[in-house]
């Protein structure tokens, strides 16, 4: 393939692509109205696309975007967009791929016009290659895939036309037919293009069409022992589906003209097809191929780990789709490679769940507070579930004289700007009262192991008396004795490098992994956390947005995966006020 000129561009990382802006309308938008308006074959037509992954491995977030673009056309225009399995690989395709596919399509929120699988048009493609022979325009070749490497020539030197180039007609009919009858060995002939050995696209020069494997496929069975090849089976599928738009990453740039001339040659209906900039993704990887290798070496516990960056993955994490659709829309359509920044992403989760998901305290290094002057009793005080939300409403909270609050949330010697909880400072426990640090409490070692505070019954929150009085800090807690403890995974990036493929000679993007991407603690929080459905999204309060595990969670013990932190704001605000 000719090196494309934009894959320089690819290190160009972007950080706030487009935060606030509506989307306006993307090239591929303008050029698809262009066509309309102007193409006497899409008259009376409306926008067809299709989205083509091929079933061998799992979704990532670069086909979240691909996905978001060629169904969002469709439904922008009120046109039809086909779910089109590219299986012509069955070598590494299976169905579990299949499924894990179509899930992960409709979890994003669209449905496919049509499903459809490039192995049912194993019969046309066919047809369409012994019509090449009969015109002339294609020959089976019997140099081997090496020699045939040696005979293509390079970017600056025309290649060589093969030996087997002049067949004639007949003969290359009974050969084709005898290739597909299984007569031959894997690898010992393929049908060409006979293009033009000298085209400076080198993907013009004598193109493969078939090749001979005797595998096994997941629909077809072992009806095949020759496999087209992607760009025999790709332009002709989107033929026959009528698909207007074909629009693909810019690796592809290279090949539309074969895209065109295989459409043109077959004298068949023409799509159009479009290249739009891959998506690459700060501190992560997206080939699937590397995606494979880090389930089959296990370095994650499978394609849904929540550190992996495939659909499934994100989905586990907590990603919600509507967060998805905000990042795909943000970062927008690109024409020239380049690399986000996963802070995009993260962004994106933070700003919907700050409007959807339920507050809630959880301490997760907790360290005990003992009110001395607070009665034997268990008082409820109002929460507020989201402010963002006023109809999530209330909930109650069991406030009492055992309590845990966050390790760093006290400090014995502070610096002058720390404004939690010290010895004989005040602080305000959130919706509860100013509690004042009396004694604290050491075990032989001279680690805290708990702190001995007194509660001012005058500043409840909500209470008249309760602004009167002013503290600079307010901080979370939880009651101990209706504290429940929980598992709950703290995840990082699973890469310690923005661009984890940049490996020093001798290494592999393996060495780049993060040693610490997953940290289990246990918890305590508050009372309601432990009931919660499967799935469920929430924001553990100063902290982050957490979701309760859909295959590690138990009933009554949930295990959370952290989404993402909060952005620090929490700690200035309370340091301000
Ligand atoms: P990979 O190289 O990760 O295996 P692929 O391109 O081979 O990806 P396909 O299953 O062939 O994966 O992809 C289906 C569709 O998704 C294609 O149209 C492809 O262009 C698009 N796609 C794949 N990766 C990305 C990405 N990173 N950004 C945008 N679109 C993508
Ligand atoms: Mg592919």
């Amino acid at each position: 393939m000719n090196p494309s000129p934009h894959n320089q561009d690819e290190r160009t990382i972007v950080t706030e692509p487009n935060p606030t802006e509506p989307a306006s309308k993307n090239f591929i938008q303008i050029e698809i109205e262009k066509d309309f308006a102007s193409k006497p074959q899409l008259a009376g037509r409306t926008v067809a696309t299709r989205f083509p992954p091929e079933p061998n491995g799992y979704l990532h977030i670069g086909h979240a975007k691909s996905i978001c673009l060629n169904f969002g056309l469709a439904r922008t225009y009120g046109g039809t967009c086909n779910l089109r399995f590219d299986d012509t690989n069955p070598s590494k395709e299976n169905d579990e791929y299949v499924q894990s596919i179509m899930n992960d399509v409709r979890w994003l929120g669209f449905e496919w016009s049509n499903l459809h699988y490039a192995s049912d048009y194993f019969a046309q493609l066919y047809e369409w290659a012994v019509q090449l022979v009969r015109d002339g325009k294609a020959f089976v070749c019997d140099l081997t895939f090496d020699e045939m490497r040696a005979y293509r020539g390079t970017l600056t030197e025309p290649g060589k036309n093969s030996p087997s180039r002049d067949r004639s007609v007949a003969e290359n009919l009974e050969l084709l037919e005898r290739m597909k009858k299984g007569e031959f060995a894997d690898g010992t002939r393929t049908l060409r293009a006979k293009i033009d050995m000298s085209a400076p696209n080198i993907n013009l020069r004598d193109p493969v069409i078939y090749r001979i494997m005797h595998a096994h496929h997941h629909r077809t069975g072992d009806d095949w022992c020759i496999y087209p090849m992607y760009d025999w089976a790709h332009g002709q599928s989107d033929s026959i589906e009528n698909i207007t738009h074909s629009i693909c990453t810019l690796e592809f740039e290279n090949h539309r003209p074969l895209y065109d001339w295989f459409c043109q040659n077959l004298g068949i209906y023409h799509p159009r097809q479009m290249e739009f900039a891959r998506m690459n993704l700060t501190y992560t990887v997206m080939s699937k191929r590397k995606l494979l290798q880090l389930v089959n070496e296990k370095h994650v516990e499978g394609w849904d780990d929540p550190r992996m960056p495939t659909i499934s993955g994100l989905r586990r994490r907590g990603y919600t789709p509507e967060s998805l659709h905000l990042f795909c829309d943000r970062i927008g359509v690109a024409r020239f490679n380049s690399t986000i920044d996963v802070i995009v992403l993260e962004n994106s989760i933070r700003d919907h769940l700050n409007s959807v998901a339920s507050r809630y305290m959880a301490v997760l290094d907790p360290i005990k507070v003992v009110l001395t002057n607070y009665p034997d009793t268990t008082e409820y005080l109002d929460a507020v579930n989201n402010p963002e939300d006023e109809s999530a409403g209330v909930r109650q909270l069991p406030f009492s004289k055992e309590l845990y609050i966050e390790r760093d949330d006290f400090m014995e010697t502070p610096p002058s700007k720390f404004f939690r909880l010290k010895p004989g400072g005040e602080v305000r426990l959130r919706y509860a009262y100013i509690i004042r640090c009396d004694e604290v409490v050491k075990d032989v070692d001279g680690n805290i192991v708990q702190l001995n505070c007194t509660y001012d019954a005058d500043t409840k929150s909500g209470s008249p008396n309760a602004t009167e009085r002013k503290v600079k800090g307010t901080i979370h807690w939880v009651s101990a004795p209706q504290a429940a403890k929980v598992k709950v995974r703290l995840y990082d990036r699973l890469f310690v490098n923005e661009h984890p493929e940049d490996a020093p000679e001798g290494k592999t993007f393996l060495d780049n992994i993060n040693p610490n991407s997953i940290k289990v603690i246990d918890a305590m929080v508050e009372p309601a956390l432990a009931n919660l459905e499967i799935g469920t999204r929430v924001q553990f309060e100063r902290n982050g947005y957490y979701c309760v595990d859909t295959k590690d969670s138990k009933p009554n013990a949930p295990v959370f995966n952290r989404i993402v932190t909060l952005k620090d704001t929490w700690a200035k605000i309370s340091a301000k006020s």
